[in-house]
C-alpha cells in the first residue's frame, strides 16, 4: 500500500496509489466500503483491519482514479506528533564531518513546521547562508511503542518515506554549543518529505535500499541503507525507552557521505534543485528559493 497525501485548492486529504501516476482518493473507497475511513492518516495507520479492507477493495473493485498531476502532493504527514532524526548513522558521513563513530545513538528533533511536500520549495532563511542537504530514509511509526525490545521493534513500523534533513551549516557549528545544532535544522521548509508512504510489507529489507542524492542532476550522495551503523530495530527500541513513539511519528535514520559541509562549492545555491531518491520508494525534488 502506498498512501499519498494531497491537496486541492487548500483542502487536504489522502488516497492510495494504484500506479505511478494515479491514485484512488480516500472518500471514493469510503463510499464503496460504506465504512468510515478517518481523515487523519495517523488514525488509519494502527487500524490493521480497516487497512486490509481498503487493500482488498483496491485489488478487487473498479474504483475511480485521479491523476497525481491534477493535485498538489503534500508531505505524507502534515502534523506528526514528532520528527526524530538520527545523527551520524553512516560511518563515511561521520568521517567526513570529522566526528568519531558514535558508540550510542545520537538523535535530535525537528518541529512539524519544517515539513514540506516532495516538490515544494525550500525557503532560504534570512539569517542563514550555508544551506546543505542530507538525503535520508525515514521510518513511519504505525503503532504506539513504549519500551519495546529490538526483536519486536519492526512490528511497530508502518512504512517508509524519503526525507531531506536540510541544515544551515553556518549556524550548526557557529559557537560549539548544542544551540546551533537545533537552530540549524528547525527552519520552516527544512524537511522535504515524500512522495508517499510505502507500507512495510512492500519493502522486503529496509536495510538494503539504494539511496542517491543529486543536485542539479549531479550525484552527491550514493549509498545503501545497509551502511547504517545503528539499524532500525535498535533505533526504535532505543527511542521507545526515552519517549513513547506514536502512530505517524517520523524517524529519519541519518545521512550517508557526500554533503556540502566539507566542500563549500557543494552547498546549495538559490535556484538549485536537490533530489533524494530511494529504491522502492521514489524521489523528492525541491528547489532552494529566497523570499528576499
Ligand atoms: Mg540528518
Amino acid at each position: 500500500m502506498k498512501i499519498v497525501n494531497y491537496s486541492v485548492e487548500g483542502t487536504v486529504d489522502y488516497g492510495f496509489l494504484v500506479d505511478k501516476s494515479e491514485f484512488v482518493p480516500r472518500y471514493f473507497i469510503e463510499e464503496v466500503l460504506r465504512e468510515k475511513i478517518p481523515r487523519d492518516i495517523k488514525r488509519l495507520l494502527p487500524d490493521t483491519e480497516l487497512r486490509e479492507l481498503i487493500k482488498a477493495s483496491l485489488e478487487s473493485v473498479k474504483l475511480e482514479r485521479v491523476p497525481l498531476s491534477s493535485v498538489h502532493i503534500e508531505p505524507p504527514l502534515k502534523d506528526p506528533r514528532k520528527i526524530i532524526c538520527i545523527a551520524l548513522n553512516y560511518r563515511d558521513h561521520a568521517e567526513e564531518v570529522g566526528s568519531k563513530i558514535p558508540e550510542e545513538i545520537v538523535f535530535f528533533l525537528k518541529p512539524p513546521t519544517t515539513l514540506i511536500g516532495p516538490f515544494d520549495s525550500i525557503i532560504k532563511p534570512g539569517i542563514a547562508e550555508k544551506i546543505d542537504y542530507e538525503g535520508e530514509l525515514a521510518v513511519i511509526i504505525g503503532e504506539r511503542a513504549k519500551e519495546v525490545d529490538s526483536s519486536e521493534a519492526m512490528l511497530y513500523v508502518f512504512g517508509y518515506t524519503v526525507f531531506n534533513d536540510v541544515t544551515a551549516r553556518d549556524l550548526q557549528f557557529r559557537d560549539g554549543l548544542w544551540r546551533g545544532w537545533t537552530m540549524s535544522k528547525c527552519f520552516d521548509t527544512f524537511a522535504p518529505t515524500g512522495p508517499w508512504i510505502v507500507s512495510a510489507d512492500e519493502i522486503e529489507d529496509p536495510h538494503n535500499l539504494r539511496i542517491i542524492t543529486r543536485v542539479n542532476k549531479d550525484i552527491r550522495q550514493n549509498s545503501n541503507t545497509s551502511n547504517m551503523i545503528f539499524k532500525i530495530p535498535d533505533i526504535i527500541s532505543y527511542l521507545s525507552k526515552i519517549m513513547t513513539l506514536e502512530p505517524g511519528d517520523i524517524i529519519a535514520t541519518g545521512t550517508p557521505a557526500g554533503i556540502g559541509y566539507t566542500r563549500e562549492d557543494w552547498l546549495l545555491k538559490e535556484g538549485d534543485i536537490v533530489e533524494v531518491w530511494i529504491e522502492k520508494i521514489g524521489a523528492i525534488r525541491n528547489q532552494l528559493v529566497s523570499t528576499k
